[in-house]
């Protein structure tokens, strides 16, 4: 089988070096180069937790994709550095598969626009997990039943942006489906600011961060007499190295813009 020559973006990082050890550990992707910008023209194995990983580390990512003759970078960075990396890397025909969350909608036309330009495939995924994914897609089905929603995000007290990406999809997800309703009593009145959390179309978001939790969401609606729960928990990070993995071998395949893990799991 052709080996996948692979470029992770950020591999110290906690998604990250969950990621190169995927890759060191997967017989038909070979990790071409890492992307780290604190360290250039050493080997991954002089950082630790990486012994024996005779990988080149750069820190300029056109110098890196000019040499690494890479098919696929897997960003798993922070919201601008990630933007900067998927644009550079389909600039350089090469195709991204991108877990930073924190990408704006504008973000996102501009990518799918230079995909298109391009014919090159890149996929954004909020949540790499399949279990998050089928989580989503259970809410998007109970909201045609069920139009009265709340969304409770947790997470690390690490993570950057709020709501979470995976937040953002299930609404967007779930907004195709239900009609705009505003939610709760029209005369509510917050007395602490942000008590009913994000609005969303009418639904409301809301972020937990403490230290302890990975990833995890809760997706509640009700109605006369009922609710319905659908609750999805990551424990670690190598919960959504199946989803990388597929990810990878679906881009290498495609010429298209993929926003969502959802549109390649059928
Ligand atoms: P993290 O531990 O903070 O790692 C981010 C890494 O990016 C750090 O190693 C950081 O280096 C590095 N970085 C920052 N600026 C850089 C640059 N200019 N060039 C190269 N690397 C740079 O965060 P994480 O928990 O791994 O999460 C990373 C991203 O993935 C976040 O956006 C998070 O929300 C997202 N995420 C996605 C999923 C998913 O399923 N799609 C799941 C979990 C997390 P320094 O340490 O030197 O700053």
């Amino acid at each position: 089988m052709e080996q996948v020559r692979i470029v992770i973006a950020g591999p110290r990082g906690r998604m990250g070096r969950e990621a190169v050890h995927m890759v060191m550990n997967t017989e038909r992707y070979t990790l071409a180069a890492v992307l780290d910008h604190k360290y250039e023209g050493i080997m991954l194995s002089e950082l630790e937790g990486f012994q024996g990983y005779q990988v080149p580390v750069y820190s300029e990512i056109e110098k890196c994709l000019s040499e690494a003759n890479a098919d696929v970078l897997i960003d798993l960075t922070t919201p601008e550095v990630g933007m900067y990396h998927t644009k550079t890397a389909l600039q350089h025909g090469v195709r991204p598969v991108v877990g930073t969350t924190g990408f704006s909608k504008e973000n996102l036309a501009e990518l799918a626009a230079i995909c298109e330009e391009k014919e090159l495939g890149c996929i954004i995924a909020p949540n790499f997990a399949v279990g998050a994914i089928l989580m989503m897609k259970f809410s998007q089905m109970a909201a045609k039943f069920f139009k009265d929603v709340e969304i409770l995000e947790l997470h690390h007290d690490q993570k950057l942006d709020a709501p979470s990406g995976t937040a953002v999809k299930t609404a967007e997800l779930i907004a195709e489906v239900r009609e705009t309703k505003k939610q709760g009593h029209p005369n509510e009145k917050e007395t602490i600011h942000g008590a009913r959390g994000a609005d969303y179309e009418g639904m409301h978001i809301h972020s937990v961060r403490l230290p302890g939790l990975i990833a995890h969401q809760q997706v509640m609606f009700g109605a006369d007499g009922q609710t319905l729960t659908i609750r999805h928990d990551s424990y670690n990070r190598a919960s959504f190295m199946s989803g990388v993995k597929l990810a990878v071998d679906t881009i290498v395949n495609i010429d298209s813009f993929v926003y969502g893990l959802e549109n390649i799991i059928e």
